[in-house]
């Protein structure tokens, strides 16, 4: 599942061939992602131009000169494919079937053109249409938490959100009123860093660790952000996909390998692998307490 380092990739990337371009054309290919594409979508998007990006959470929000934006959701299995428009479909085989908005540019002195496709096959992702002055009144977005890599998101914010709470500090920072756009991932290997564990109830996460914490979520992100713009040239990679990178966990997915931090056996087992309301987590024992 793409999750935010990748959702800002992929903005980057739709934002260095899109921005300050007018949509040529753009076709939507059946009714419904998750939701039904809002009435008109076409006829929005064709003729208008692409003024500006933004990001909040795990959505990609698309300005557009006339006054809307474009709100999309990658989902579960949601790739954005891009390519000059002289070489025809961006994509092939079976993902053609997938391909379920399209977007083209205009060729102009300095651009060939671009054609734009999402493709999901799991249709989870989703798009629909928002004021641009009410973005974050939409449903989807009205009850997010601060951006984890705005000052907003500090530790101040952050007990505030842990204050008298029962719950795993886990669950309190996958709750996206808490902090917005953290998945599985980021949250087991920012535990690592700030030496938390995932199971420590979310009160009894102390002011000193909970600045560590807050340090360690917007480090986990902003290396992940880093990584994937100096792998990729203009966050594309060679067949065309826009962002998504190979990274390399500390913890995550890494269940009975050694841990880092440690000196190994007898007095560190490894990574353990645990389930907290049916996801797994990742953490090293000996070292988050
Ligand atoms: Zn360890």
């Amino acid at each position: 599942m793409p999750e935010l380092p990748e959702v800002e990739t992929v903005m980057r990337g739709l934002r260095a061939r899109l921005e300050g371009r007018v949509l040529a054309r753009a076709r939507i290919n059946r009714p419904d992602m998750r939701w039904p594409f809002p009435p008109g979508l076409a006829q929005t998007l064709t003729g208008a131009r692409v003024t500006s990006f933004r990001r909040r959470a795990k959505y990609i929000l698309m300005r557009l000169d006339g006054g809307d934006s474009v709100l999309i959701h990658l989902g579960m299995s949601g790739r954005m494919l891009i390519g000059p428009v002289s070489n025809g479909p961006v994509s092939n085989g079976p993902d053609m079937l997938h391909e379920h908005m399209t977007l083209e540019t205009s060729p102009s002195a300095d651009d060939p053109g671009w054609r734009v496709g999402f493709i999901d096959p799991r249709r989870f992702g989703s798009v629909d249409l928002v004021p641009t002055a009410g973005e974050d009144s939409h449903r989807l977005l009205a009850d997010l938490g601060p951006e984890p890599l705005d000052a907003g998101f500090s530790a101040a914010t952050l007990s505030a959100a842990l204050d008298g709470r029962r719950t795993p500090v886990k669950a309190a920072l996958l709750d996206q009123r808490n902090v917005a756009g953290l998945g599985n991932i980021y949250v087991c290997e920012a535990l690592f860093r700030a030496g938390i564990s995932p199971e420590r109830p979310a009160h009894a996460v102390s002011a000193a660790e909970t600045k560590k914490l807050v340090k360690a979520i917007k480090a986990v992100l902003g290396e992940a952000i880093a990584a994937g713009g100096s792998s990729l040239r203009d966050y594309v990679q060679p067949d065309g996909e826009l962002g998504y990178f190979q990274h390399a966990w500390k913890v995550y997915g890494r269940a009975g390998e050694p841990c880092e931090n440690c000196p190994g056996p007898p007095l560190c087992a490894g990574i353990q692998r645990i389930v907290q309301s049916g996801r797994s987590s990742f953490y090293c024992p000996r070292v988050q307490q």
